[in-house]
């Protein structure tokens, strides 16, 4: 094999001298060199895997070879590995194990087709009937493989899955009914040393329908309460809307319970982290010495957002004394009980905020007086308010007082209105003429 020594391209030629058709073979020129590279690399990673290679350098398998040697991630290794055992033939202890992609494999020899394509063959036929028999199999791997040479991957794909759903539908015709597999759908989540939790999966086609339905009216853009444009980002919103989402199965009364408890966080803070900032004059919460606030007993949250989550929501707060005994274990008593918010619901309708939407099973129900400092969880203490308004009223300078009619006022900061009057959200209950 004396490829390398002909390669006709080298880095640094003089590509500006070359015409645009010269170009453009040169483009499908190296991608063929590239394709037929990877196939030969391919072909030496089954020689590697036949013969043991790995374990003489001390390697546990192939995949950790090329992740060290190539310096790759370890999907990428695993995928390399993949292809290569698909596509060439190799031994196991005693058993030649035949490629079971060759069509695939010569096409790929030939530069014909790309890694892609490749992937998506051997997901078809690792997903099809152990019933198939071997010739019929070949067969099918063979229309695949010449689809690929003209086709994109995407279009690869199609055709894997309509021939997976054709096969399905004449095995059930020829054999006895099957019980129908569980629809394929994974959840993975781990937490990075920023105490954020990274989240991966996928859904079949109904939950992700389901799934975008939910999602997408929560993630829509919403205006500020002069019309303000929303600049979150596309990808902030989803995720604000995801949280949203969470927040509101959590408020669901029917949730499963665990060891007899409906889930709920529990919020461990001291006495002093409760008061807000105006009173202490800081708002980095915790004093020097002291713990911060802690989720769940091991997760510290910063106190103004202690604060927050105290407010409502089914957290449960244990306060603790100078001396770290718990004074508190606020249980749902402390919380709006569910004809204070069916109350709640009927006079508020929803979220109070000028101009929002949410309406009131999406949420909390804030103390206007917070209820460290005396506020009680009485209709005329509560409030409410959507997530994203519960936070701006405990984070900004916009605040809640009741009026005179018994229905909460949103007052603005100065220096969006200097006399700062007072603001009501029309979406639920529409302007109607002075009746005081
Ligand atoms: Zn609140
Ligand atoms: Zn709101």
């Amino acid at each position: 094999m004396s490829e390398p020594a002909s390669l006709p391209f080298a880095p640094g030629a003089a590509w500006h001298r070359a015409d645009r058709a010269a170009l453009v073979t040169a483009l499908r020129e190296t991608e063929t060199m590239i394709r037929r590279a990877q196939a030969i690399q391919g072909e030496i990673l089954a020689e590697m895997q036949s013969r043991g290679v790995p374990q003489t350098f001390g390697y546990a398998d192939v995949e950790a070879v090329v992740k060290d040697l190539v310096r790759c991630d370890r999907p990428e290794a695993k995928a390399r590995v993949r292809r290569a055992l698909a596509c060439n033939e190799y031994t196991e202890g005693a058993h030649r194990i035949a490629a079971s992609a060759p069509a695939t494999a010569a096409a790929y020899a030939e530069g014909a087709i790309g890694s892609r394509h490749i992937d998506s063959i051997v997901k078809t036929l690792a997903e099809m009937p152990g019933a198939v028999p071997e010739e019929e199999r070949l067969g099918y791997e063979k229309i695949l493989a010449d689809l690929a040479r003209e086709s994109s991957p995407a279009a690869v794909d199609r055709a894997g899955r309509h021939l997976l759903e054709r096969i399905e539908q004449d095995h059930l015709a020829r054999g006895p009914a099957k019980p129908l597999p569980p629809p394929p759908r994974e959840l993975n989540w781990a937490w990075n040393r920023d105490r954020q939790l990274c989240v991966a999966g996928r859904l079949d086609a109904v939950s992700g329908a389901l799934f975008e339905k939910l999602l997408s009216p929560l993630a829509k853009p919403r205006l500020g309460p002069d019309g303000e444009r929303d600049t979150r980002p596309i990808d902030q919103r989803h995720g604000d809307a995801f949280a949203e989402l969470l927040d509101h199965a959590q408020r669901a009364a029917d949730l499963p319970t665990e060891a007899g408890e409906t889930p709920a966080l529990v919020l461990t803070m001291n006495l002093a982290d409760l008061i807000p900032a105006q009173r202490t004059g800081s708002d980095g919460g915790t004093m020097r010495g002291q713990q911060p606030p802690m989720v769940n007993g091991d997760m510290p949250i910063p106190a103004s957002e202690a604060r927050l989550l105290a407010c409502d929501s089914r957290v449960i707060p244990a306060v603790l004394g100078s001396s770290g005994e718990v004074l508190d274990l606020g249980r749902e008593t402390r919380l709006a009980t569910t004809p204070q918010r069916r109350a709640l619901g009927l006079r508020d309708r929803g979220c109070v905020f000028p101009g929002c939407t949410r309406p009131s099973n999406w949420c909390h129900a804030h103390h206007a007086m917070d209820w460290s400092q005396g506020g009680s969880s009485d209709l005329n203490n509560l409030i409410l308010l959507c997530g994203m308004h519960h936070r701006l009223i405990h984070h900004s300078e916009w605040t809640i007082r009741m009026a005179a009619d018994g229905k909460p006022d949103c007052i603005p900061p100065p220096w969006l209105d200097i006399k700062q009057r007072p603001r009501r959200n029309h979406t639920f209950h529409p302007i109607a003429p002075d009746t005081s």
